[in-house]
């Protein structure tokens, strides 16, 4: 396994990769790596030559009173975690190799931004959208794997690609979870063992919500009404449950066809999201 820092050594590994006409699947990841991320790497093994990852704490992608500056870091786990899922390549560059000085180019996200996540954090999918942008650019990957664990996410990134005729396939990845539901997330290790019990009931309202619609239920703010009132006695605030259309993230009513149930909630600190899909 490789590790690249610098642009111009990913340049020459990237020419190398692609003289000998192998595939590249890449996996984008912030570092803090778990069975989540081997998911991704692992779906990207079976479908590529060659598998490239890349670890970047994004700063442009959060908030000025977000986590940046306490997100996990450790490299020599991370290096480790991808020598065992027999990643070939990983890409860890310093944020100034990414964001030269003068910097100031930005992919902007139109409508598919402006809900969920996008609201309680309002530059942060221009942030992954630039960098997912120019990852693109450095690797050129044949295909990408994102989770459905960041649905959101997904949906801007596979938008991205259609609107600025990018050349690479976005995989989506099924959401990984612990034996109790709960989504696995580099964020879990900051919660308290009193927050990580109670962090279940996030996965167990979806469901409750999704079986709901599933017997018939077809009014969003009952749906969400319900799953509130079970959240409200768990979490210590939540910042939104909604029913949107899986595809454009638009709110409907009556629900019908492909829909998506997406919360984010904080236990003390601590924001988790989580999501599933369903047809109706
Ligand atoms: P992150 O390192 O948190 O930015 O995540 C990197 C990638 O891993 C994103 O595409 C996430 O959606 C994906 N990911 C994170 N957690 C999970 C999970 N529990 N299941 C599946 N994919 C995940």
């Amino acid at each position: 396994m490789k590790l690249i820092r610098s642009l111009s050594g990913l340049g020459r590994e990237i020419r190398s990769i692609q003289s000998q006409a192998k595939s590249i699947g890449f996996v984008p990841t912030m570092g803090a790596l778990h069975v989540g991320h081997a998911a991704l790497i692992r779906s990207a093994r079976r479908e590529c030559d060659r598998v490239v990852v890349s670890i970047f704490v994004n700063p442009i992608q959060f908030g000025p009173r977000e986590d940046f500056k306490r997100y996990p870091r450790d490299r020599g786990r991370d290096l480790a975690f991808c020598r065992k899922e027999a990643v070939d390549l990983v890409f860890a560059p310093d944020a100034p190799s990414i964001y030269p000085e003068g910097f100031q180019t930005f992919v902007e996200v139109g409508e598919l931004a402006e809900r969920l996540c996008g609201l309680s954090r309002p530059s942060h999918f221009r942030g992954v959208a630039t960098v997912c942008a120019k990852l693109f650019n450095l690797i050129r990957p044949d295909r990408a794997y994102f989770g459905k664990k960041d649905y959101q996410q997904l949906l801007i990134i596979e938008r991205m690609v259609r609107d600025l005729h990018l050349e690479v396939e976005i995989r989506p990845v099924e959401t990984v979870r612990e034996k109790d539901g709960l989504a696995v997330s580099s964020r879990n290790r900051y919660l308290s063992f009193e927050e990580r019990k109670r962090a279940t009931s996030l996965y167990r309202s979806l469901l409750e919500g999704k079986s709901g619609i599933l017997q018939g239920e077809r009014d969003p703010k009952k749906v969400v009404a319900g799953m509130k009132r079970h959240l409200r006695t768990q979490v210590t605030r939540i910042d939104y449950v909604e029913i949107l259309d899986a595809d454009n993230l638009r709110p409907m009513a009556p629900l019908k066809g492909k829909i998506v149930i997406a919360l984010a909630c904080f236990l003390g600190e601590t924001r988790l999201i989580d999501n599933v899909t369903l047809r109706v």
